[in-house]
């Protein structure tokens, strides 16, 4: 009998610990790599004249989510679509890094209601510290936290740009090293301020510098193109653009219900981003898509449109299409206000990962764009605004 529960303890102890890696190593990997896909492809053919421009470039990415999962951003990875060594591959210069921090169940581009929380598992089974479970706020903050460490282990190749001169400084020694690479911090929708306007001096101080006002649902600020209300900004959500605006942070209006960017245009003369989307006018997914008459607007205004990689933003995922979106964009907008906006590791399916953007490049040539605007499209536009919008001197 005793060394009948003897085995049956030592059985139970196997089965909790085979049951821990499962769920704390394999699944993670496993929901990682089902959510951010790329697509079988053959290795894409650039042509000399594309591999020399891209290389001399400085590409810029409006939107990703790699900080939302369980990889170490420093390590090149088998799936996803970014981590730094891949970043450096493409020759990317400067990335957005968001911060998702709530997931609805059953998540749609139709109505969807900020309920049945589906990140509260995804920080339990990715091991999160337990003061991310219950807080949207510190999810932000565990993400921004995140990215410091990548730049604190990175031997000064990877900078958070906060200011001004932190961007001029890095761009400054890049041109020597192209190793050197900047992140910007960004939220994706505003809900982690919780309701209460002091937290976003509190993101701000962890490094945000764009606050994106909605992702998939309605938040206190305003209506999410995704909502169920399809309403527009708040009172609160008016409160927290001026504040937004005055702290020298940046507005992100990706994911807001028309009424909302209609709102935010005539409350503010700021500038502001749609940072990944695509354009009605070519890809025809008003859920996804906001009408052609606001990018105009924020266009006009010196706002800059990133154009996403994934179905419902380009219709025509291939390196093709997302150029034929890039060149619909500058002769619809102006060439000085488009940019790259992958929204990679957001839970999308791409035909490229960060490593393989020169594809973009060689497809822009072959195009007919000329190479002072691929330069532009590719990573410039999105560097002068930065230089231009954030923070200090
Ligand atoms: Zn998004």
């Amino acid at each position: 009998m005793k060394k009948f529960i003897k085995t049956l303890a030592w059985l139970l102890v196997l089965g909790l610990i085979g049951g821990g890696i499962y769920v704390f190593k394999i699944l993670p990997t496993q929901v990682d790599a089902g959510m951010n896909v790329v697509l079988d492809h053959k290795p894409y053919k650039i042509s000399d004249e594309a591999k020399e421009l891209h290389a001399s470039m400085r590409a810029a990415d409006l939107h990703a989510d790699t900080l939302l999962w369980k990889r170490n951003p420093a390590k090149r990875y088998t799936y996803g679509q970014t981590d730094l060594p891949r970043f450096r591959e493409g020759n990317v210069a400067l990335q957005v890094f968001s911060t998702v921090t709530y997931v609805p169940g059953n998540m749609n581009t139709d109505a969807n209601k900020m309920e049945n929380d589906q990140m509260t598992l995804l920080t339990q089974v990715q091991a999160w510290p337990p003061r991310t479970w219950n807080s949207i706020f510190e999810r932000a903050i565990f993400q921004a936290e995140r990215l410091h460490k990548v730049e604190r282990f990175s031997g000064g190749d990877f900078i958070i740009a906060k200011t001004k001169s932190d961007l001029r400084d890095a761009m400054a020694k890049r041109a020597n090293n192209h190793d050197i690479m900047v992140g910007v911090l960004a939220t994706e929708g505003a809900h982690p301020l919780e309701g209460d306007i002091a937290n976003l001096d509190k993101l701000y101080d962890a490094g945000f510098r764009m606050i994106g006002l909605q992702h998939f649902f309605d938040n206190k600020l305003g209506g999410s193109l995704h909502g169920v209300s399809k309403s527009g900004l708040t009172p609160f959500g008016k409160e927290v653009v001026t504040k937004i605006v005055n702290k020298g942070m940046m507005i992100d209006v990706a994911h807001s219900s028309i009424k909302t960017v209609e709102d935010v245009l005539a409350f503010t003369d700021a500038p502001m981003v749609v940072s990944h989307t695509g354009i009605l006018s070519l890809c025809d997914h008003p859920k996804r898509n906001i009408p052609d008459r606001l990018m105009q607007q924020i266009a006009d205004r010196g706002g800059l449109i990133g154009v996403g990689y994934w179905e419902t933003a380009v219709c025509d995922t291939t390196p093709e299409g997302i150029a034929k979106m890039l060149i619909h964009g500058a002769k619809t907008f102006g060439v000085d206000h488009i940019a790259l906006g992958s929204d990679f590791d957001g839970s999308v399916t791409t035909e490229l990962d960060t490593s393989e953007l020169a594809a973009i490049t060689d497809a822009l040539l072959r195009q007919g764009m000329l190479e002072s605007n691929i330069r532009k499209v590719m990573g410039e536009n999105q560097i002068a605004y930065f230089l231009k919008h954030l923070p200090g001197d």
